[in-house]
């Protein structure tokens, strides 16, 4: 018989750490805690499976009702408790867990099993009926909420229960709920029940077991709420994994001075440091802390309240550090002195920690390089090359008392832009081209959408290790929380702190490095990483993040077998991809050298010309400035290879289309504007990206190929008789038939030899191809027989495969995406048809000549997920933007590690 239910506890456990598909991340974390003797309330976990049997049959099945009878008897024996017991009441927890972590995502219920009767023995046996009403009223609540479904309607501006609470405390004259009085808390508990019968029209239930199952029924349904299902859009999980439920003995908080809840890491999870790092509530139970209601104390303090159980915390630190080899997130609670551990998982952690974590858990030989490299997330690395305010701007700011003060540095990076107040003013101005700083009294999961568009993200309340935090962490935005002085007036859409009044819409600054914010814009500088790479800067001291960053590195390209080049198009981003470690250039577009001021008037000159003559002069203009760019790259690159593209884009894209640039036009060249407008209506296309582009050009205009080849092996010769090596490798975009690359692959050789012969300097050069149409993919094996390497090009192959322009699909894919017909947007990472057809033309390519040259400059070229693909699949390099270079080599290191 299946088994939907796994025990964990100090008498028996049967599930382990790996069970994580089954148990989901919190019920295997659990099991495996117990397994290695940490103090660990116990109880039994229902499975996945039972999730999606539960969804499939709209109810629970005989079996997991048996199943969750016989082991909730087990957990009365050992906790020597009942449920509804009348003295000696159990009270168990009921918690989500999917697989992988999804913070804030699903729900939780404490106190379940109390009642009007049992409330009364719970009193008496924690000596404090105040503190059995506590439970008793959050209990109301959290059920109230996550299963009967009380929200605030339209006209309500609070939850409910919490406006009750409120009330009451206005009342008693008290800020804080644990200053509430046990009177005020028996007020608090009967109107909570008076409200969900008149909300609900059914009572809250005093039979423990119809809440326990009530409660079960909710987690496994809040798989399929709202937040859930954005955040796996957002993250890719898939909806058929499911959440498994956890059903734990409680243990309590809340039982007063001598108890407490609280959160801890054991690192920093904000620069990796290896110093113990958490924070705590006393009297408080929960979700309190990660709530960001109360700001909770640091762990330190713990240390002088209660010297016992502060150490016992630091000694499970280290075991637990020895056992999962990797820095722990932990919930504990103390009751009435008593240590338990609710929960062990690895912490999220910045970009700047992990690789502080890893790198020094190697030197600490708790982990080998191989399992330091997979671990890291390659998309985190962002952090090391996001910018830090450019002092000077940053003192003129303090200087016109723009500083408006310190919140909580949660999440590393400096951001400005405007403020915004909620996530669908973030989606206006992000559409209309803004960086927006979201500004929240406290996140919530409702915000994560809104949080996903920002740049970054202040709260006035909670602490490091609230939902914002950690939400914004894992998402690698800049993150200032705690702001605590920060009056933030929602209807009103603006913050107030001291003098200071920043309304939706105005320029803020916030620096997730220090906690500061500035009620102005701040101009941003390189990190300091970017800075000691672009200066070659080796001198810094020991721990540096940039040596870190760099011995990562290192690691990572000894364990790779891919190459990175860059895609770059000037000198200057030449010298960034170097010092981000680029090994070569997989795509120089040369139509970006012709959109420049001094040169366009000449590309359209060459473009209306009616005679190969008249184009041939045109292009002699052009042929100086194009040389002079190749002569920088090549520079910049030494002797590193460098594939320049021939012109690749429609030539009515370059076109004076107003009638005033025509008219300038015209008088340049002693033109008639009439004729240019002609001309520029008979180059319109109804369908460009299928057009006259791509070698296209070349075949009808050979003069341009021509110029092009001549401009790449002039500068060729001109930088290796300096001295500087120079590897060019002449790509045609666009190619479907051998016979076009043949027409101009011939023609580009053609003019190679003759600048070679004239010049008398010897240019190793190669000729290749762009594969980037179908038809190019399925007679690859004749392409390759003219080229002497392939480029992918899967931006246009992509669009090409589906059918789909890349320039419109906007408008409709992500509604593809979120209603599940395409599984994600198939121009971020590739999709797997067009993998198919890269597979087909590896093959077929190789077949014909078999030590071609492969590579992939498309915008996959920096995409993790794509970069995997493409060491499968055998190719050599993988061509990405300049500031994805790391990423893209720690994600080839990934994917060779995970060939061992
Ligand atoms: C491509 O199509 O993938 C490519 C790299 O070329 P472009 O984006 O310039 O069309
Ligand atoms: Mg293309």
């Amino acid at each position: 018989m299946t088994q939907f239910v796994y025990r964990f506890g100090a008498e028996s456990t049967e599930g382990d750490g790996s069970m994580k598909n089954l148990l989901g991340g919190k019920g295997a974390g659990l099991a495996e805690m117990s397994r290695i003797g940490m103090p660990v309330p116990p109880g039994f976990t229902l499975t996945t499976e039972s999730c999606i049997s539960y969804g499939r049959e709209q109810g629970f099945t005989e079996a997991v009702r048996q199943q969750v009878g016989v082991s909730l008897q087990w957990l009365e024996e050992a906790m020597d408790c009942r449920m509804g017991d009348p003295e000696r009441p159990l009270l168990v927890s009921v918690r989500s867990g999917a697989r992988v972590s999804m913070p804030g995502m699903m729900d939780t219920i404490l106190n379940l099993g109390l009642n009007r009767e049992t409330l009364e023995g719970l009193g008496r046996r924690a000596g404090s009926r105040r503190f059995a009403l506590d439970c008793y009223r959050r209990l109301l609540q959290m059920y109230g909420d996550v299963v009967m479904g009380i929200k605030a309607s339209h006209a309500e501006l609070h939850n409910p229960f919490e406006a009750i609470l409120e009330e009451e405390k206005a009342v008693e004259g008290v800020d804080i709920d644990a200053d509430l009085t046990e009177s005020a808390l028996d007020r608090i508990c009967t109107r909570q029940e008076h409200l969900i019968l008149e909300r609900t029209g059914n009572p809250f239930p005093q039979d423990p077991h119809e809440q326990l199952w009530g409660a079960i029924a909710a987690v496994f349904g809040s798989w399929d709420n709202d937040r859930a299902i954005q955040y796996r859009r957002i993250y890719r999980f898939s909806d058929d994994w499911g959440t498994a439920a956890n059903v734990q003995a409680m243990c309590f908080g809340n039982l007063g001075e001598t108890s407490g809840t609280g959160v801890c890491f054991t690192r920093d999870p904000s620069t990796g440091a290896n110093e113990f790092y958490g924070e705590f509530l006393m009297n408080a139970q929960g979700e309190d802390v990660v709530a960001g209601i109360r700001t909770p104390e640091p762990i330190e303090r713990l240390r002088e309240r209660m010297p016992e159980v502060h150490a016992e915390l630091l000694s499970l630190r280290t075991r637990l550090e020895e056992h999962y080899r990797d820095m722990q997130d932990i919930e504990f609670t103390i009751q009435d002195g008593h240590l338990f551990l609710l929960q062990t998982r690895n912490g999220k952690r910045t970009g700047a920690a992990a690789v502080r974590i890893a790198s020094d858990m190697v030197d600490e030989g708790l982990i080998d390089e191989s399992t330091a490299l997979a671990r890291m997330d390659p998309e985190a690395l962002n952090i090391f090359l996001q910018p830090a305010f450019e002092p000077t701007s940053q003192a003129a700011a303090e200087e016109r008392g723009d500083y408006v003060g310190r919140g909580l540095p949660a999440g590393p990076g400096s951001a400005t832009g405007v403020a915004v107040f909620s996530a669908e003013a973030a989606q206006h101005h992000v559409t209309r081209g803004s960086s927006v700083i979201l500004i929240r009294p406290e996140t919530s999961p409702e915000d994560i959408q809104g949080m996903h568009l920002s740049a970054g993200v202040l709260t006035a309340r909670g602490g490091m290790t609230s939902h914002a935090a950690v939400v914004g962490r894992q998402m690698g935005i800049v993150c200032v929380v705690g702001f605590t002085r920060l009056d933030i007036d929602l209807q009103k859409r603006q913050m107030q702190c001291g003098d200071h009044v920043v309304k939706e819409g105005d320029p803020i600054s916030i620096d997730g490095f220090t906690g500061d914010v500035y009620a102005c814009a701040i101009e941003t500088r390189p990190s300091s990483v970017m800075e000691a790479l672009l200066t070659d800067n080796t001198t810094e001291e020991r721990g540096s993040l940039h040596q870190m960053f760099s011995r990562i590195m290192g690691w990572a390209d000894n364990a790779r077998r891919l190459q990175v080049r860059a895609n770059a198009d000037t000198p200057e981003q030449a010298r960034l991809a170097v010092a981000l470690g680029a090994q070569g250039i997989g795509l120089c577009r040369t139509e970006h050298m012709f959109f420049e001021e001094n040169r366009l008037p000449f590309m359209r000159r060459m473009i209306l010309a009616e005679t190969p003559e008249e184009r041939r002069d045109a292009l002699g203009k052009l042929l100086p400035y194009q040389r002079g760019d190749f002569e920088g790259i090549f520079r910049a690159m030494n002797g590193r290879p460098v594939t320049i593209r021939t012109l690749d884009p429609p030539l009515h894209e370059f076109l004076p289309h107003e009638p005033e640039d025509q008219q300038i036009l015209a008088d340049k060249f002693g033109l008639n504007p009439a004729a240019i407008a002609k001309s520029v209506e008979r180059l319109h296309e109804f369908n460009p990206m299928l057009g006259h582009r791509g070698c296209r050009l070349g075949v009808v205009y050979p003069e341009i190929t021509e110029m092009q080849v001549r401009a790449i092996i002039e500068a060729a010769c001109t930088v290796i008789s300096e001295g500087i090596p120079t590897l060019p490798e002449i790509m045609i975009p666009l190619v479907s038939t051998r016979a076009e690359l043949e027409n101009q692959g011939e023609l580009a050789r053609r003019v190679a030899e003759e600048v070679i012969a004239e010049r008398g300097v010897k240019v190793p050069y190669l000729v290749g191809t762009m594969i980037e149409l179908p038809r190019a993919c399925v007679r690859a094996h004749e392409i390759a027989e003219v080229a002497e390497f392939f480029s992918f090009g899967t931006n246009d192959l992509t669009q090409t495969t589906f059918g789909l322009s890349r320039d419109d699909s906007s408008r409709f894919l992500p509604h593809y995406v979120d209603a599940g017909l395409l599984p994600w947007d198939p121009f971020v990472s590739m999709d797997v048809g067009v993998q198919d057809l890269v597979r087909i033309a590896v093959e077929k390519g190789q077949s014909t000549r078999k030590n071609i040259k492969l590579g992939i400059c498309g915008e996959h070229g920096g995409d993790p997920s794509s970069i995997h693909f493409c060491h499968q699949v055998g190719l050599d390099y993988v061509s990405c933007s300049p500031y994805r270079i790391p990423i893209a080599r720690l994600a080839a290191a990934q994917a060779a590690v995970g060939d061992e």
